[in-house]
């Protein structure tokens, strides 16, 4: 696997929809690898910036290259993926609608001054809560507060009059007040969403609301019961049992109440359902009108067997060009690890890019064939992987706005050992990372030249993701062991080693004129930018993700300083790497290109020769001398650098906006626009895909 490259990957370490996340570094789409419009150069993909968070937007590329009825899909089933938001927001606990809604009703209609430093914190906390849906912090759990007084904020609500507060039935604004106050601002109060302290209840210690009067204990009693008695009556054992439900404690007795139509969330199931009603209808095929139409009827039913159903229905669906997830589908938010929260993605294949990885693919015997590495190690027949690249139309749900970069589903290990499961990654969402991130500064503070800098931009996502396929395509599933070599003789260095391998099998070829001859680039520049950043990551920008003092033993971070410190030393005789100062800041610089792809194919042999005959030894050494341990003087030169860019840690996205055009009645074309105002979507969603009573 290839881990993205910069320190936002904490992001996408929930697991969430993926592993596969970890596995891309900075990419772009195809299509954006030659000039395009005006337009598109000055979109802005960073939007703003508040607490420890970034807004950005996507862009969809290839929209407009889809016929109507397919747009008329993507739009349906984006509806769909905006119905559901009220239900997340309720799952991540119970006051979340409660607080939302307050704090809408003072966004829009406080009419006192705007302008103080109280009512921006006051926006702040506001803006925080849309992007954590909900009082605790999207990543870390905890949860966070505004940075008013409550006296300030009872001001708020009380000089908002003419605001309509979500009282409960009987209750005056004061009892209100007096109810939601403690809420928000007492940190006794659901400290964690989920809590996994040991020695503590887990359900009574977390404030997520999928559980209501029950302890872990009986948690355990019941789902265990309802496993037994599936067993005795032969009927389905292997139902995600839990998944769809919230368990709640009346009268002594235990009981679900299931997410479904006329059920808990009944009023937001109902609105999906309506919309996937209207998918089906435009569907693109048979098979994926049968996926559409089980979904519904799951939405229908809560029936978990026929949840399981649609899935190994959807997974078979691997035809049609437009494709989506809805449903319970993560429980990362239940410290059970049963109960799912609400989320969804639309998405279409992404042709341009799926074809760059599948050519690569189709010539992976070529490669092989012509590796610098010893012809006993190569393997005599090899085969490509091809990876599979999607465009994210809207995020809903649990993937917005902090959104995950790859899909791999389902979750249910006998269907993906039955049926198998879909794992794609999407590049419109990396390519919108990467380009925010032009913006940041990195570069600017860290490259060595303003040519760097200047080839960079232009050049560095495609060479990204060109390197991302050779490593993923090729890297990994080249060479081969030497009879009785096992594959295991390297241990805890196998790992660092083997993300070496593919590195480097990546960067000999990355400059390779095979490359321009597959109509992969045309321009040098592209493994030029790509040794420029890989061994700047490698002996400097990295260091900004260890702590003071901390050496590294992440594999990826491990592989990267290996390579760039190793390359390093191997051209130090031909300068072919500089390492200088100026200003009292350090730079590095790669003064000989072609010199550093020889070096390259030189550490490719021995890295595989190390592989195929299982040599501990050699392998401890190189990463023992290269990989682990860090300069304290240069970690701390770069860690105040990176300081002073003050970027924000976590980051997530607005969805594009889809807009039906009618001509009589008759939808003739939908138009995709990019809005550009967080707080303004965030508004409109609550005020027009907002379907939840206050208190479920
Ligand atoms: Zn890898």
């Amino acid at each position: 696997m290839h881990e993205i490259n910069h320190f936002i990957y904490t992001l996408f370490m929930k697991k969430l929809v993926l592993l596969i996340a970890i596995t891309m570094s900075l990419v772009l789409t195809a299509c954006n690898q030659s000039p395009k419009k005006e337009s598109e150069q000055d979109f802005q993909f960073l939007l703003e910036q508040f607490a420890d968070l970034k807004i950005m937007r996507y862009r969809v590329p290839g929209f407009d290259e889809l016929t109507l009825q397919q747009k008329e899909l993507v739009y349906y089933l984006s509806q769909a993926a905006l119905a559901g938001r009220d239900i997340l927001f309720d799952q991540n606990y119970k006051y979340n609608l409660a607080i939302r809604r307050t704090l809408e009703t003072i966004a829009e209609h406080y009419p006192g001054n705007r302008e103080s430093e109280d009512f921006k914190n006051f926006m702040i906390y506001t803006k925080r809560v849309w992007f954590s849906n909900g009082i605790h912090h999207h990543y870390s759990k905890d949860k966070f507060f505004p940075e008013v007084s409550p006296e300030y904020f009872i001001s708020l609500i009380r000089e908002t009059n003419q605001g309509n507060f979500p009282v409960r039935d009987g209750q005056d604004l004061e009892g209100f007040i007096a109810d939601i106050i403690p809420v928000i601002f007492d940190p006794a109060i659901a400290p964690k969403a989920v809590s996994q302290e040991a020695g503590k209840d887990l359900l009574l210690s977390s404030a997520c609301n999928f559980y209501d009067g029950v302890t872990e204990k009986e948690a355990e009693t019941y789902y265990a019961a309802l496993k037994s008695n599936a067993i005795k009556n032969g009927s389905d054992t292997l139902v995600s049992f839990g998944l769809n439900s919230k368990l709640v404690k009346k009268n002594g007795v235990i009981s679900e109440e299931v997410y479904k139509l006329g059920g808990l969330y009944g009023q937001a199931i109902k609105q999906i359902i309506y919309w996937l009603d209207k998918a089906a209808e435009v569907a693109e095929n048979e098979q994926q009108k049968a996926v559409i139409k089980s979904l519904v009827k799951y939405y229908e039913t809560g029936d978990l067997s026929i949840w399981d159903e649609y899935n190994v229905l959807w997974v078979k669906d691997l035809d049609s060009h437009i494709d989506f997830v809805n449903g319970f589908i993560e429980n990362y938010g239940d410290p059970m690890g049963l109960k799912a929260t609400w989320e969804s993605v639309v998405n279409f294949k992404d042709l341009q890019a799926t074809r760059r990885a599948e050519t690569i693919s189709a010539n992976a015997q070529w490669f092989e064939d012509n590796s610098p590495v010893e012809a006993r190690f190569k393997k005599t027949v090899v085969k490509g992987v091809s990876a599979k690249v999607i465009t994210a139309a809207q995020l809903g749900g649990d993937c917005y706005p902090s959104t995950p970069i790859g899909i791999n589903l389902p979750n249910a290990d006998w269907i993906r050992k039955e049926h198998g499961s879909k794992s794609v990654t999407i590049e419109n969402i990396t390519y919108a990372y990467d380009r925010a991130a032009l913006g940041n500064g990195m570069i600017e503070e860290f490259a060595g030249s303003p040519e760097e800098i200047e080839l960079a931009k232009k050049y560095g996502a495609l060479a990204s993701n060109l390197h991302t396929d050779l490593h993923e395509c090729l890297g990994h599933g080249s060479g081969q062991l030497l009879p009785g070599t096992r594959g295991d003789e390297l241990k805890n260095y196998g790992s660092p080693l083997e993300e070496v391998r593919a590195d480097l099998f990546a960067l000999y070829y990355i400059a390779d004129p095979k490359l321009m001859e597959l109509g992969l680039y045309d321009n040098e520049g592209v493994f030029k930018a790509e040794y420029n950043s890989y061994i700047r990551n490698g002996l400097i920008t990295q260091l900004t993700r260890i702590e003071p003092g901390k050496t590294i033993e992440q594999a990826h971070m491990r592989c990267r300083q290996l390579i760039a410190a190793w390359s390093y030393e191997l051209g130090k005789d031909r300068n072919v790497i500089e390492v200088f100062t100026r200003d009292g800041k350090t730079y590095v610089k790669v003064n000989d290109h072609e010199a550093l792809r020889e070096v390259f194919g030189h550490m490719l042999a021995e890295v595989q020769r190390i592989k195929s005959e299982g040599d501990y030894e050699a392998g401890r050494n190189l990463i023992e001398k290269y990989a682990v341990q860090v300069d304290q003087q240069l970690h701390s030169e770069v860690l105040a650098r990176f300081k002073k860019l003050n970027i924000a840690p976590y980051g997530g996205f607005i969805n594009p906006v889809f807009v039906p055009v009618t001509e009589n009645g008759v939808v003739v074309d939908i138009k995709v626009e990019y809005p550009d105002d967080y707080t303004g979507q965030m508004m409109h969603y609550s005020k027009n895909h907002s379907f939840l009573p206050t208190y479920n």
